[in-house]
């Protein structure tokens, strides 16, 4: 069972440690609450203490009028990887008075990244697995297409950098942003590199797990659902499908194929995605033909897709240039090529007011 509370202007009482609790702190302040911190140990350095925080001394688990001080005018006591006994007479205190309690395990004690794929641009296409990642994270770094209309909410107790590429325009350099993400994991963080779709599909997140290794940072990568499948998927265009399609290439179309690239695309069958392929289509589906696919052969761009502007095209390989053109067909767009187009509900529809067209 989930409960929302919404702790504006409330008292919150945190016990932990200043490590631990960070994030925790973090979120409670960002949401607008009164922080209490009962530490466990020194109180940080005034360099490290939050302005708004109000430090106190944990009290021992025998301590019950200390205890009853610190939680007595609280709306809410969290308790952040406590000692068994101190969180049993906490939670019996807590229980008398009708406090609200909730535990959470410390935030993490060493720095480390985490390659988060963001899915292809709408929250709830976020994994569990990410969404959990962002809730712990200290740093996000994320990219132009990952989703960040709710990063805010979903990283609360996050710094949020911005280091998103757009296809000519390149505001922070890959180097960077990887000596940035190394160098605040060095200090202890836990950083979030949030990315579009997947790390690892044209996404350069396995030249960053490399340069994290290298630094000796450790690293570890959650999955996420890539553009090429999932932007024609919510369109019924299945990039395999029993008896028309066996095989499905994911391209770039950022640089140009080479004859003998096209030649084996051609001679594989299947199914063509192509990703980055807006500003070289008119090529590539020329090198295509020439590798002897039939202009014939069905297609569909979807642009921006799961945003609120989407839009789906279908033409056929030979149109689908003059209609880009004449669409003014824009990045970011996933094109397919194949028989698999005609499985998508919308393409008969399309296709029979082609022929009524032409
Ligand atoms: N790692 C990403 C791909 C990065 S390359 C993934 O797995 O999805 C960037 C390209 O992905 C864009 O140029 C476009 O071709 C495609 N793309 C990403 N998100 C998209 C979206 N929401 N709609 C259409 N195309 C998208």
């Amino acid at each position: 069972m989930q409960v929302d509370l919404d702790p504006r202007g409330r008292k919150v009482v945190i016990f932990g440690d200043a490590g631990g609790t960070r994030q925790i702190v973090r979120r409670f302040l960002a949401a607008g609450a009164t922080v209490t911190l009962a530490l466990d140990g020194p109180a940080p350095d005034p360099e490290h203490r939050v302005d708004t925080v109000r430090y106190a001394h944990q009290p021992a688990a025998d301590d019950t009028a200390g205890l009853l001080r610190l939680i007595g005018p609280a709306w809410l006591v969290a308790e952040v990887g406590l000692a068994p006994a101190l969180s049993h007479r906490i939670g019996e205190l807590a229980g008398h008075l009708h406090l609200l309690i909730i535990r959470e395990p410390p935030a993490p004690e060493r720095g480390q990244v985490i390659l988060v794929g963001g899915g292809p641009g709408r929250t709830s296409l976020l994994t569990v697995e990410a969404v959990e990642a962002l809730r712990r994270a200290d740093a996000v770094f994320f990219d132009r297409l990952a989703p960040t209309d709710e990063l805010r909410r979903l990283a609360p107790a996050a710094t949020l950098h911005d280091v998103g590429k757009s296809p000519y325009h390149h505001p922070v350099g890959q180097a960077s942003i990887e000596e940035l993400m190394i160098a605040a994991a060095r200090r202890g963080q836990s950083v979030v590199r949030l990315k579009g779709g997947d790390p690892f599909v044209f996404g350069r997140g396995g030249e960053e797990l490399q340069a994290c290794t290298a630094a000796g940072v450790p690293v570890r990568v959650i999955p996420g659902i890539s553009s090429a499948l999932s932007v024609p998927g919510a369109h019924g265009i299945p990039v395999t499908h029993r008896g028309i399609s066996r095989a499905f290439t994911v391209i770039s179309g950022h640089t140009p194929l080479e004859v003998d690239e096209l030649e084996g695309l051609v001679r594989l069958g299947g199914t063509i995605v192509i990703l980055m392929g807006i500003a070289n289509l008119a090529q590539i589906v020329a090198g295509l033909c020439r590798a002897g696919l039939a202009p014939g052969t069905p297609a569909a761009v979807i642009e921006r897709g799961f945003s609120a502007s989407e839009r789906r095209t279908f033409a056929t390989l030979g149109e689908l240039p003059a209609r880009v053109r004449q669409l003014e067909i824009s990045s970011p767009a996933v094109v397919v090529i194949g028989e698999v187009v005609t499985v998508a509900p919308a393409f008969l529809e399309t296709a029979v007011s082609f022929a009524a067209a032409s």
